[in-house]
C-alpha cells in the first residue's frame, strides 16, 4: 500500500480506535512491544532502526523499519521516513507492505489526542503547542477534532516558523497566539511538545493549574523538552512504562532518583478503566515514546479497509 493509499484509507478516527486497542493490549499482557534497534549507520548521518512486536489479541506482528535522515530536505523528502511489513502469525510470510510515513504522523497524533480525551482536565480550552516542525500540525489538528478548545497558544524555537500552526487554529475557528514558555505553561489547560530538544524547554515554575501535558518529542536517549522536577511533579502515564523510562521524557526524572519507574502508569490501564485517570486538580502527563506496536495496529486497520475497498496493489512474493 502506497502513502497515497493509506492517505485515502486512514483517518483520526480510525488511528485512535487503533492505537487504543495496543495501548490496552499491552496493559493486559497481551502485546508485547520487542526490543527496539536504533543506530547511526554511519552515512547520510541517518539513524537507522525498526520496531517490532506482537499483539496475540488482534493477531498482529511485524516491523516498522526506517529511521531518520537529516538531510533529506535537500531531496524534497521529510527527513523521517518509514516502511511497515505485517507478518501473518501463522506461517511467517509476509501479508502486506504498508507504507509507513503517514501512518506514523497520524498514530503519533492520534496517541496524544487519546491521552486528551482520558487525562485533560474538565473544561479545557487553551491548547499551548511547543514546536511547529512537520508533526506539530498533525498534533494540533487531532487535538483540536478531539478537545472543545476555543484558544492555542504556541512557542517555537524560531517563532516565525508558527505560521502552519496559526493557519491550522484560524481555520478551526480559534484564537491564535505565538506566546513565551511562560506564558503558555501558566495559560495552557493542556500543552503538547513535539521539538527534537535535547534541553529542558518548559520549567517546572512554568506551569500552573491542574495541566495535562502529551509529551510526544523525546523518543530517544538523551532527547528532553522538560524540567525533571515538572515531570516527578506530574502523575504519568505511558503506552508503554519500561520504554519511557529509558528513552521517553520520564528517563531525565527516574535517571537523577526523582522518581521511579513503577510510578508511570500505563494509558492502556486508564483506557480500559483499570486504572484510575486525573484526579480533580492534578498535573498529569502523558510520555509518549512511540512504540512500533502502534504502527503495525494502524497499518492491519488500513490493509483491512483496502481489501474491502480494493485498494493497494497485490504482489507474488
Ligand atoms: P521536525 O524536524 O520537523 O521539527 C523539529 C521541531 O523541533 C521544530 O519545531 C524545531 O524548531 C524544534 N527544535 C529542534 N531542536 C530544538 C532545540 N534544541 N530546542 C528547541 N526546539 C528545537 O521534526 P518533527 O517530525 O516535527 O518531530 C519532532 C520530534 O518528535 C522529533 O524529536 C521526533 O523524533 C519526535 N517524534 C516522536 C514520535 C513519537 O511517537 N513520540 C513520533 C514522531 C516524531
Amino acid at each position: 500500500m502506497s502513502e497515497t493509499d493509506v492517505a485515502t484509507l486512514v483517518d483520526l478516527d480510525l488511528a485512535l480506535e487503533a492505537v487504543e486497542a495496543v495501548f490496552m493490549a499491552m496493559d493486559a499482557g497481551e502485546a508485547d512491544a520487542f526490543p527496539v534497534v536504533r543506530e547511526p549507520i554511519g552515512y547520510q548521518e541517518a539513524l537507522y532502526g525498526y520496531k517490532s512486536g506482537f499483539d496475540r489479541n488482534a493477531m498482529t506482528l511485524g516491523v516498522k523499519v526506517g529511521g531518520y535522515w537529516p538531510r533529506n530536505g535537500d531531496r524534497g523528502l521529510a527527513s523521517h521516513q518509514s516502511t511497515v511489513l505485517l507478518v501473518a502469525p501463522e506461517t511467517g510470510q509476509c501479508n502486506a507492505l504498508v507504507a509507513g510515513n503517514h501512518l506514523t504522523a497520524l498514530r503519533t497524533a492520534a496517541a496524544a489526542a487519546s491521552s486528551i480525551r482520558h487525562l485533560a482536565p474538565a473544561g479545557a480550552r487553551v491548547l499551548g503547542i511547543l514546536g511547529a516542525g512537520h508533526q506539530a500540525s498533525w498534533q494540533l489538528e487531532a487535538a483540536l477534532d478531539i478537545g472543545a478548545f476555543t484558544e492555542v497558544l504556541a512557542w517555537n524555537r524560531r517563532p516565525e516558523r508558527t505560521q502552519a500552526l496559526e493557519a491550522i487554529a484560524e481555520r478551526r475557528g480559534c484564537s491564535f497566539r505565538p506566546v513565551s514558555l511562560p506564558e503558555l505553561g501558566e495559560a495552557s489547560d493542556v500543552i503538547i511538545t513535539i521539538t527534537s530538544s535535547f534541553a529542558p524547554l518548559l520549567e517546572d515554575v512554568h506551569v500552573v493549574g491542574p495541566t495535562h501535558i502529551a509529551a510526544m518529542g523525546t523518543d530517544t536517549e538523551g532527547k528532553q523538552e522538560l524540567d525533571p522536577v515538572l515531570v516527578a511533579r506530574a502523575r504519568c502515564f505511558a503506552e508503554l512504562p519500561s520504554q519511557s523510562a529509558r528513552l521517553g521524557e520520564c528517563q531525565h526524572a527516574v535517571g537523577e532518583g526523582l522518581m521511579a519507574e513503577s510510578e508511570i502508569a500505563s494509558l492502556g490501564g486508564v483506557i480500559a478503566e483499570r486504572v484510575p485517570g486525573r484526579k480533580a486538580s492534578e498535573l498529569t502527563l502523558f510520555d509518549g515514546s512511540g512504540v512500533g506496536l502502534q504502527d503495525l495496529s494502524l497499518a492491519r486497520a488500513a490493509l483491512e479497509r483496502a481489501r474491502v475497498r480494493g485498494m493497494g496493489r497485490r504482489l507474488d512474493l
